[in-house]
């Protein structure tokens, strides 16, 4: 399966693990260092998803998805720069 897949996979399993601890390896490394945070609107839950590895620092992005309840958000009417948690700039996997 292709690297891209693999993120793709689990980011799925990590969206149902919402809100309780991301536990998973990273489809790259293998260490548990995932991070998913959503970067969207706080009324309507709809917004985009920031999903890397700590650890590696690949990742990917998720252009527009339900926020699950409990999820880490930035709150997307805060200018970039304001928003938290902060996001590395991770390497985007392909
Ligand atoms: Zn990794």
């Amino acid at each position: 399966m292709a690297a891209y897949d693999l993120w793709l996979d689990s980011y799925g399993a990590a969206y149902d693990t919402v809100p309780g601890p991301l536990l998973l390896p990273c489809p790259n490394c293998g260490h548990r260092c995932l991070r998913l945070v959503f970067t969207g609107d706080l009324d309507s839950m709809v917004g985009y998803a920031h999903f890397w590895c700590d650890h590696c620092g690949q990742g990917i992005g998720i252009s527009r998805t339900t926020i699950p309840e409990g999820a880490v958000v930035q709150d997307i009417r805060q200018a970039r720069e304001d928003r938290q948690p902060k996001i590395p700039n991770y390497q985007l996997v392909q």
